[in-house]
């Protein structure tokens, strides 16, 4: 038992919604009210009062919040408690129970995670083998009607059974879509391969229909706390329930108002009817944000009262009145960007800030373009979130590729993606046959190959022999699996497999880039398997559990940054749910972008993105700043758009306005209802283009005055050019002078004595006592240390 002083940092209501633990709990409140820190606290309640961590489930949006979540319950109760938690996002945790019970569901434990492009590549396959139109049949908007079926737990069986389902998609001129959902699950089932939807629906369907190993983990996790509940779908609701029945301690905590994944699924109804499931619930509302000046939280207010649907709030601070919220015009996207740059440099100059206190939010992720060739030039170092993540570069893919296969043959887009890649010389025909056999056998394309008599495949000789050597090639590497470390056998299989030939062989501006993204790859397995060690966790840091953490990683987590660094974040409003940064700017408050041009067309899009931005407003804690811009270049030409409707929705006496060409609101003072019909009421102020070319040319020049920092912007990739060796050769640098006894300077943990040298070649460990990092075990193959 601990003594619970920590409950001290609570207030009152806070403190009730912690320490009630007799019932299911749901704790509804606004913004910066304190949620997350009640999920927090009350882990370390439960822990305190003796609950086991193994016996406490909490599940977050993304895994990064997890991570900081069980760092600050670390801090309250000891990180040995802390580390022992379940801790994740629905798909992470779900993910490692469903390797355990693969047998159970007929899957290999190593099942592959199938990603967005290799789940519209596959349903691209399939439109294409059921000889479908693809102008009709989009493969995007065909995996999205997939995807929705499968939140809404409706099968392909019972999809075709569904009239309404059946019906729309004959409206639509796509009949043949409940047999692509067919096909589509058995080629996933074929490939070993579960979707992302599959990690959910898979996971309910092996608790709904194999009881014993329901009550295995009902009765493991005897504890259920789960943030950001108006985000959860159907299926992630169920599982809930599924999980906590019996014992109905369930704590989930959420904001009507920050609802934004109606897209994927979510229902803000859940929020509501979680009362109704679990009957006796404990409603707590917290209601003073914590996080905000009070300008910025009533102005979040003012503009949230514009929706129709929601849980009535009172959200106050007691926080500094602070600033009004400052609107900003610019003429151009790139005046935007130069706006925002230049105020970041006068903040940090005069608050003293650090770069990491301010954040740029966008609507969408092809915003950051502008923002990013703004901070490069006058050398503000800065973070993207999201975007086309590391992982889905094709160099990379290309090579996971490899690593896919490697654990799991029968991986069919892995198979396709690298049978004649590096080019081997093994055609489509040759590849469309394989496939074909596979399909009629029942198999996948890598047992097509291994037996190619029994399966009649019969193709020329020498290209017999060709699949036969990438055969051997595949089957070399999983030989060395289960004895190579992740980063050893990357190294190996990059060589061998002649992609490190075809990627060195020349050095043209795009191959230097994926160069350096293949370094980066490879320092990153580095990274993972020294991490590991370091952890004790010797037995975990073979290629199959470096993927399993690489393909949990969504677009929302991936970042391109290194990351504690000081650098200015870029992201969508989506990912930065949750978030908070002294300094927030929300740009791009356009028509048809903010709102975006998909919302328009009813009432209850447009209220999410309104609850969008109020996402967006409610992450600043002192400076909020809006912006739009007068013209944009979007689609490959100048846009010109109104001033987004939302910021006639906010109360103007909150605002105050800096526009391009005087001082003017750009709307009546008296405008604070909201219209919806309105918006074309902004196409008389609209700019004619010439008057737009003569205002930019000197407002440009001024901004140029401005002298331009010296470049300190330092890609990620710089370290781990220092840590690979130059021309993708990654050999092992020796440490000359390494004994027991001598001092070391580690990249990362700095100045340290070697007490312990074990092992030889490859295997060589040291045990090195730091003198600020405690004691850790390295592998001196790695050397990112050197003898002092
Ligand atoms: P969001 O809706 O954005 O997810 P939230 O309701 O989860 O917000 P938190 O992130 O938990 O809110 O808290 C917002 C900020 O207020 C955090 O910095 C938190 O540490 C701080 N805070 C919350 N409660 C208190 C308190 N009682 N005393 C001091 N600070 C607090
Ligand atoms: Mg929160």
């Amino acid at each position: 038992m601990y003594t619970v002083d920590f409950l001290n940092d609570l207030n009152e209501s806070q403190r009730k919604a912690v320490e009630y633990c007799d019932g299911p709990s749901l704790v509804i409140a606004g913004a910066g009210s304190g949620k997350t820190r009640v999920l927090t606290y009350k882990i370390a309640y439960l822990l305190s009062q003796g609950m086991k961590p193994w016996n406490i489930l909490a599940l977050t949006f993304t895994n990064k919040a997890a991570n900081e979540m069980k760092e600050r319950i670390g801090a309250l109760v000891g990180t040995d408690l802390a580390c022992r938690l379940n801790m994740g996002t629905f798909h992470s945790v779900f993910s490692r129970i469903l390797r355990v019970e693969a047998a159970t569901l007929g899957y290999e434990p190593n099942f592959t995670i199938y990603d967005e492009a290799d789940s519209r590549s596959l349903v691209k396959t399939i439109i294409k083998e059921m000889q479908l139109d693809d102008k009709i049949y989009k493969p995007a908007s065909v995996h999205s009607r997939i995807s929705m079926a499968k939140n809404h737990l409706v099968m392909p069986a019972e999809y075709a059974l569904t009239r309404s389902l059946v019906e729309r998609d004959r409206e639509q001129r796509m009949p043949a879509m409940s047999s692509i959902y067919s096909a589509y699950c058995e080629r996933c089932r074929m490939a070993n391969a579960m979707d992302f939807d599959d990690l959910l629906t898979n996971t309910f369907a092996l608790f709904n229909e194999h009881d014993d190993v329901r009550l295995k983990y009902a009765d493991r996790f005897k504890y259920i706390l789960v943030d950001e509940y108006q985000d959860t779908n159907a299926v992630q609701q169920k599982i809930v329930w599924q999980l906590s029945k019996e014992h109905l301690r369930v704590c989930a905590v959420g904001d009507d108002a920050q609802s934004i994944y109606a897209f994927r699924g979510a229902n803000i109804d859940n929020i509501l009817d979680f009362e109704k499931i679990f009957t006796g619930s404990c409603t707590f509302k917290l209601e003073q944000n914590y996080r905000s000046t009070q300008r910025i939280v009533q102005a979040a207010n003012s503009l949230i009262r514009h929706n129709e649907r929601q849980i009535p709030k009172d959200v106050f601070s007691r926080n500094d009145e602070g600033e009004r919220l400052v609107l900003k015009e610019a003429y151009s996207d790139k005046e935007e960007a130069l706006i925002v740059c230049n105020e970041i440099r006068r903040l940090r100059r005069e608050e003293h800030c650090e770069y990491n206190d301010f954040a740029v939010l966008y609507r969408t992720n092809s915003q950051s373009r502008s923002f990013e060739e703004a901070m490069r030039k006058v050398g503000i170092p800065y973070k993207i979130y999201g975007g086309l993540s590391f992982y889905q570069r094709k160099e990379i893919k290309d090579v996971i590729a490899y690593f896919r296969m490697v654990v799991n043959p029968d991986d069919e887009e892995a198979f396709k993606r690298i049978i004649n890649y590096p080019k081997r010389g093994i055609g489509d025909t040759t590849v469309a046959k394989i496939a074909g056999l596979a399909s009629v056998g029942g198999v996948s394309l890598w047992r097509v190959i291994c037996e190619p008599d029994a399966y009649g495949l019969s193709v020329a000789k020498a290209t017999m022999g060709k699949v036969d050597a990438f055969r051997q090639l595949i089957l070399g590497f999983m030989e060395k699996c289960a004895t190579s470390d992740a980063y050893s056998l990357g190294v190996e299989i990059v060589k061998s497999s002649g992609i490190s030939a075809d990627i060195y062989a020349d050095k043209s501006p795009e191959n230097v880039s994926r160069q350096e993204n293949l370094e980066e790859l490879l320092g990153s397995m580095q990274e993972f398997v020294e991490s590991r060690m370091e952890e004790g966790r010797e037995t975990e840091i073979g290629l199959s559990e470096f993927l399993k953490e690489v393909s949990l990683q969504t677009d929302i987590e991936s970042d391109s940054g290194e990351e504690d660094a000081r650098r200015v974040s870029l992201m969508t409003v989506h990912s930065a749910k949750g978030l908070e940064f002294p300094t927030v700017f929300i740009v791009g408050l356009e028509e048809n972008i903010f709102p975006s041009m998909l919302s328009m067309n009813s009432r209850r899009e447009l209220e999410e993105e309104r609850r969008l931005l109020y996402v967006a407003i409610t992450r600043a804690e002192r400076h909020c700043f809006l912006t739009y811009a007068k013209s944009r270049f979007r689609y490959g030409r100048m846009e010109m758009e109104a001033p987004s409707r939302f910021l006639r929705d906010i109360n103007p006496d909150l605002l105050k306005v800096d526009k391009a060409g005087g001082s003017m609101l750009p709307f009546g003072k008296s405008s604070l209802s909201s219209d919806y019909g309105r918006a074309n009421r902004w196409q008389n102020s609209r700019p004619v283009a010439s008057q737009f070319k003569a205002d930019l040319k000197p407002r440009e020049a001024v901004h140029r005055e401005d002298p331009p920092i010296a470049n300190t912007f330092s890609p990620s990739f710089k370290r781990l050019r220092a840590v690979a060796s130059s021309g993708g050769k990654h050999a092992s640098p020796s440490v000359s002078g390494l004994s027991e006894g001598c001092m070391i300077e580690h990249e990362r943990f700095g100045i340290g004595k070697v007490i312990r040298l074990e092992g030889n070649g490859e295997n060589m460990k040291a045990t090195v006592q730091f003198e600020n990092a405690g004691q850790k075990q390295l592998l001196v193959k790695f050397a990112r240390f050197k003898v002092i």
